[in-house]
């Protein structure tokens, strides 16, 4: 097993604000996560998922213990990640091609290479978008694309330099049912195509025990983990998986979980 994300005994502490005092986010939060593997963190509103995202992407930096990425220790935002949100946040001026190719106008050496070859990349865009079912979308804007579409497009811009771990906070959370469905089928695609490891984050048990090789269970805050979970449910899953027996039970399990989370 290659650790590829190590996340050992952090502590975080967001300083005061104004009068507020100092908020402890995170406290003995510990866990590792292998390459090429796709964990989901789950725990109640507040427990400090999107603050394990920061930590994890270099965006925060713990108060207490450690974070690795690839065996280096967290120092600034980490060029390897690619990170998706529940709102894809696309500019409305670009198309959505240029938007899909955002992230290479920042990371080198994509950054000096998109300016000579601006066609190849925007072709590689139209290719990527074609993967995800969104063939010939790049030449729309993104206001002309559903609300599902526009998180499949920000899928792409999260993969576009084929970043090795990819962060996922709450990508489908604002989806409808059965969009989100749709969606959590090409995240799986995507993943089984490329072999990144992934990190998501998510208020859903069912998204999580789909897509997961091991779901974490997060304390209320300061959070730490508390249960970790392998999903032995095989691989590839489809959507008849949802009602199976395993799948159900170990949802159900995990709600109960996060029941306890919470008290
Ligand atoms: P989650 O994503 O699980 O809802 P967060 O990581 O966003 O949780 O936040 C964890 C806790 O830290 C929350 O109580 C939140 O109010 C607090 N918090 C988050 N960001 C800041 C900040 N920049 N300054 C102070 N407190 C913060």
């Amino acid at each position: 097993m290659t650790p590829f994300v190590e996340i050992e005994d952090v502590a975080l502490r967001y300083p005061p604000q104004g009068a507020a005092e100092g908020h402890l986010a995170v406290s003995g939060l510990s866990l590792t996560v292998r390459k090429g593997e796709f964990v989901a963190v789950v725990g109640p509103s507040g427990c400090g998922k999107s603050t394990l995202m920061k930590l994890t992407t270099g965006l925060s930096f713990p108060t207490e213990g450690s974070v690795r990425v690839a065996g280096q220790p967290v120092r600034g935002p980490v060029s390897i990640a690619g990170m998706a949100f529940q709102n894809p946040v696309m500019l409305p001026w670009r198309l959505t091609r240029d938007n899909v190719l955002l992230p290479l106008e920042v990371v080198q050496p994509h950054r000096s290479r998109l300016r000579a070859r601006r066609k190849e990349y925007q072709e590689r865009a139209e290719a990527l978008l074609a993967s995800v079912g969104l063939k010939g979308a790049g030449a729309k804007y993104p206001w002309q694309l559903s609300g599902g579409m526009q998180q499949r497009a920000s899928l792409c811009r999260a993969l576009i330099h084929e970043p090795e771990l990819v962060m996922l906070d709450e990508p489908f959370g604002a989806l409808d049912a059965f969009t989100r469905e749709e969606l959590w089928q090409v995240m799986r695609d995507l993943h089984a195509a490329r072999g990144f490891t992934a990190i998501l984050v998510t208020h859903d048990l069912r998204e999580a025990v789909f897509l997961a090789d091991r779901v974490f269970v997060m304390s209320a805050g300061p959070g730490r983990i508390i249960v970790e979970r392998e999903v032995a449910i095989p691989r590839p899953r489809d959507l008849e998986t949802l009602y199976e027996p395993a799948f159900v039970d170990l949802v159900h399990e995990l709600r109960g979980h996060i029941a306890e989370a919470r008290a």
